[in-house]
């Protein structure tokens, strides 16, 4: 297996293949896959020396998974790759059903085996379900009978509920959306989930590395920051290599649909050099400037949430929905990993459409926003109107 050349901390950090986004002919048509594209990237990828594929269930309208056994699974030996799936949380609602769809995705992939399965988005509200289905038991079964190398997780919550399922359940990994934006970010708490996984000594696997690609497309301002440095350095590689120079970081997964992106994303990591401290210190100001271009300019005070009878955990709703606007500024709606992060919220503190537009926030915001108004606002994108898969 390759891994990178690079040396200091971020040696050894692998470059996986996502499938979240994969090349299409129509880009509000996600089962519109480019398949004469993807296999050219499957091929570019594996010429590098790259072997790591990831997809899941639900992905690309459920139709990603046959596209792997399309464009890589029926083209290439089995021992030129390595290929990880996921099992649909909200999908399953017995043993049989964990049993049925886990041999219909050895069929969709065309695959004896996997080399990672796992539970697709564990978090405090399924981890009932998946405990009375014994779902990790059914992971580790299927680990013994040699149909997984591995098993693990995808997870969007809490550092608190992280450290739950690590202390009750062992598994070998942990699947976290890590990137520089989400670092410190109230609503995501990256860092505090990446030092739980450390803390578990369970291996670290990213997602997201580039926020769904908002790390490529970040404002000039901060763009001209990364240039003046290094001129040829894309924001995607300073991305990358924030998430790869990361302390027992085994592989950053990144959704790849062009040439030109498995061109240089392999090119990067052939040659990986983690961050330098001059760097970091200029990506501080790039996380400045982009949360300064971010809707709402909250600073996460809490101010407002000490005297609201809803309880409602309004910064960590601000950042949410800055997150939302900036994927999508004239009409935002909630992508499923930003929806799974509000439903978690939601479990403990009030939602967005409990508020009663008393007022008592918008009196208490040192930066005078119109917090009621954004309640609104909020509701529409994480309650009326997220993007949610479900099988058809
Ligand atoms: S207006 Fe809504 S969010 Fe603000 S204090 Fe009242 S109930 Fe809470
Ligand atoms: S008081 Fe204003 S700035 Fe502070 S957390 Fe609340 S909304 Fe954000």
């Amino acid at each position: 297996m390759r891994t990178v050349k690079g040396g200091g901390k971020g040696s050894g950090t692998n470059l996986g293949f996502g499938t979240l986004r994969l090349p299409l002919f129509d880009k509000h048509a996600v089962a519109s896959i480019d398949y004469d594209l993807l296999s050219r990237l499957v091929d570019l990828f594996l010429e590098a020396g790259y072997v790591r594929f990831d997809t899941a269930y639900t992905y690309h309208d459920f139709h990603a998974e046959t596209a792997l056994r399309r464009c890589l699974t029926s083209r290439y030996e089995r021992s030129r790759y390595e290929l990880s799936t996921k099992m649909p949380m909200h999908l399953f609602n017995s043993r049989d059903d964990l049993e049925r769809i886990f041999a219909e995705q050895l069929e969709n992939c065309g695959v004896e085996y996997f080399d990672r399965y796992l539970l697709h988005n564990i978090n405090a509200s399924n981890l009932k379900k998946a405990e009375e289905f014994d779902s990790f038991g059914f992971l580790k079964a299927k680990k013994d009978a040699g149909l997984t190398r591995e098993f693990g997780f995808s997870f969007h919550d809490s550092p608190e509920v992280l450290d739950e399922i690590l202390t009750k359940h062992p598994v070998d990994f942990v699947l976290l959306q890590i990137n520089y934006i989400d670092w410190e970010d109230l609503g995501t708490r990256a860092k505090r989930c990446y030092e739980t996984a450390k803390r578990h000594g369970v291996k670290i696997l990213v997602m997201e590395p580039l926020k769904g690609g908002n790390l490529v497309r970040i404002p000039k301002e901060a763009e001209d920051l990364m240039r003046v440095y290094d001129p040829a350095a894309s924001p995607a590689s300073w991305g990358l290599r924030f998430a790869a120079g990361l302390e027992g970081v085994e592989t950053v997964f990144s959704g790849m649909n062009t040439v030109g992106q498995v061109e240089e994303n392999t090119a990067l990591f052939a040659d990986l050099k983690p961050l330098n401290s001059e760097e970091l210190a200029i990506l501080d100001k790039v996380v400045k400037i982009i949360r300064e271009n971010t809707a709402v300019p909250c600073t996460a005070c809490r101010y407002c949430e000490v005297g609201c009878p809803c309880n409602i955990p309004v910064a960590d709703y601000m950042a949410l929905y800055n997150s939302a606007k900036s994927d999508s500024p004239t009409s935002p709606s909630a992508s499923s990993s930003q929806y799974y992060y509000y439903l978690a919220l939601t479990r403990l503190r009030g939602k967005a459409s409990d508020c009663t537009q008393c007022g008592r926030c918008a009196d208490a915001c040192p930066q005078h926003l119109p917090i009621p108004e954004l309640m609104k606002d909020v509701t529409e994108i994480f309650e009326k109107n997220p993007t949610f898969p479900s099988k058809k």
